[in-house]
């Protein structure tokens, strides 16, 4: 029997409106069902709005570092839960233990930082022209917070949205993706226990479809923060700003990585191969073009062929190197962009079958896939698969690599592979993208540093993380006192 679980409005767990709930399954064993949740209605989104937007001035009120000692404890309390955590994302989501560890402490260090980030971030103190005056300003909250996330980071990009938008005062309305919704649950339920106020976080589950659009164009929300594809992200944004909300929505990805002939071929293989096809290669920074130059090009997908042909593909509970996609539609998706390519002329190098026979049977596993031999108007290089598949792309020179690279829609992550400054300079001048690693992966963040994109990645509006998280949170009163 899996367990039932509410929404959390007002400081109460409450069952929906009207009842209705949804199952969510383990995408190593879909037979097993992991958890059951609440099928939000937009009576749920109305309660939870308006238990935030009561609730908001008196945390606002809090001073910084009692809000920061809330936060605190959570990151303390998540930090005791670790274990049975990183097992959830893996029931829930698919990812393996090793990938799933650091992404659990991952979310523990973000509330830590901000905790320390809600007692030093105010405003600034400026000189006055005239006597007998000051000057300076403050930073206050948005006000009500609709947060929007996707079930591929299900922990992480929650709580880098959460903390920084609780340091700084505001009251949160959190939608978890229906793929993934217990680790919101937890953090949320370790926010309550720390001793956050009644209000000042609810939580939803439910289908975006339905709540999605009341959420992110409801009248008392002041702010929208969206994680997940652009499809979705493009309409949320059009519903928030239509009335004047701050919005900001981090959206799909197409990331290159670009080996030149004076990289070490063996290492750029393991950076390619790990930003490839690591979590399945289910992350918005996925590396998901190798622009390879023709000097280093047969070495390369040699190399990179072998590495996806010794990945073993599993239960993330059992050791494999690389789990099962998270849905039958994912896994779905990614087999018709394998078909896609083969009848576009790209030459299957490695993998390219679904797994679905002895430990396989009950999951959604696809083998890690490599194409040789793409061109850069093929859809393969042009559309988000989100599954582990890599298109190879040859090039003759440096600035060729660059335009390949920057013939995207997409601009979230890059990397470039080479030995020489230089070039390394130059690429990371010259590419169009948010993020820019040199010899390393296109996946993996600081949580200290902004994070977003540029082009169809982001609205590219404000970044995530770091300083630059609490500045979308708040806005900044300037104040003149003569006295
Ligand atoms: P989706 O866009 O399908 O869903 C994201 C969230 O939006 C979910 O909570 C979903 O709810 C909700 N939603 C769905 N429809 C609506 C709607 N009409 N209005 C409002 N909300 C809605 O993305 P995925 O969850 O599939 O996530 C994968 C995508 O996220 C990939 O494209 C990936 O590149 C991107 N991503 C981007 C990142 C970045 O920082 N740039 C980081 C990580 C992922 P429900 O689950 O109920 O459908």
């Amino acid at each position: 029997m899996s367990t039932e679980y509410d929404n959390f409005v007002g400081g109460e767990w409450l069952p929906s409106d009207d009842g209705e709930t949804f199952t969510v399954r383990n995408p190593a064993a879909t037979d097993e069902i992991v958890s059951r949740y609440q099928r939000s209605t937009e009576e749920d989104v109305d309660a939870a709005v308006a238990a935030a937007a009561a609730a908001q001035p008196d945390w606002a009120a809090m001073p910084g570092p009692e809000r920061g000692a809330i936060l605190r404890r959570t990151g303390e309390l998540l930090a005791e839960r670790k274990q049975s955590l990183v097992t959830t994302l893996t029931t829930e989501e698919g990812k393996t233990t090793a990938e799933a560890t650091p992404e659990v402490q991952r979310a523990i260090d973000i509330f830590h930082y901000y905790a320390e980030k809600a007692r030093d971030f105010d405003g600034t103190v400026k000189a006055a022209s005239g006597r007998d005056k000051t000057l300076h300003t403050r930073k206050e909250p948005m006000g009500v917070a609709a947060l929007v996330t996707p079930w591929n980071y299900p922990i992480a990009i929650p709580a880098w949205k959460l903390a920084p938008a609780l340091a700084t005062g505001n009251a949160v309305v959190i939608k978890p993706a229906s793929e993934a919704p217990s680790l919101v649950r937890a953090i949320v339920d370790c926010l309550d226990e720390a001793g956050l106020p009644a209000g000042v976080v609810n939580f939803l589950t439910g289908s975006g479809s339905e709540i999605g659009g009341p959420l992110v164009s409801h009248d008392d929300v002041d702010v929208v923060s969206f994680t997940g594809s652009t499809r979705v992200g493009t309409t949320v944004y059009e519903q928030s700003v239509a009335d004047g909300k701050r919005a900001q929505c981090e959206m799909g990805g197409k990331n290159p990585a670009v080996v030149l002939p004076s990289a070490d071929i063996d290492e750029a293989v393991e950076v390619v191969g790990a930003g490839a096809f690591g979590v399945t290669g289910q992350a918005c920074t996925a590396t998901s073009r190798a622009i390879v130059h023709e000097e280093v090009y047969e070495e390369f997908v040699a190399g990179i062929v072998d590495h996806a042909q010794e990945i073993t593909v599993g239960d993330g509970l059992d050791g494999a190197d690389m789990g099962p996609q998270v849905s039958e539609s994912e896994l779905d998706g990614t087999l018709q962009y394998i078909n896609i390519a083969q009848d576009e002329g790209a030459r299957l190098a490695a993998g390219g079958s679904r797994l679905d026979e002895g430990d396989h049977a009950d999951g959604h596993y696809v083998e890690p896939t490599v194409f040789a031999d793409v061109e850069t108007g093929m859809r393969i290089a042009q559309e988000e698969v989100f599954g582990p598949v890599l298109a190879v792309i040859p090039v003759s020179d440096f600035d060729e690599a660059v335009s390949v690279a920057n013939d995207s829609e997409y601009g979230l992550s890059a990397s470039v592979l080479t030995d020489s400054l230089s070039e390394a300079e130059r690429f990371s001048r010259q590419i169009e993208t948010g993020v820019v690693k040199v010899n390393e992966k296109t996946t993996g963040l600081e949580l200290h540093v902004p994070f977003g994109g540029v082009k169809q990645s982001s609205t590219n509006t404000y970044r995530e993380q770091g300083d630059a998280g609490l500045e979308f949170f708040t806005t900044t009163k300037t104040i003149y006192t003569n006295f």
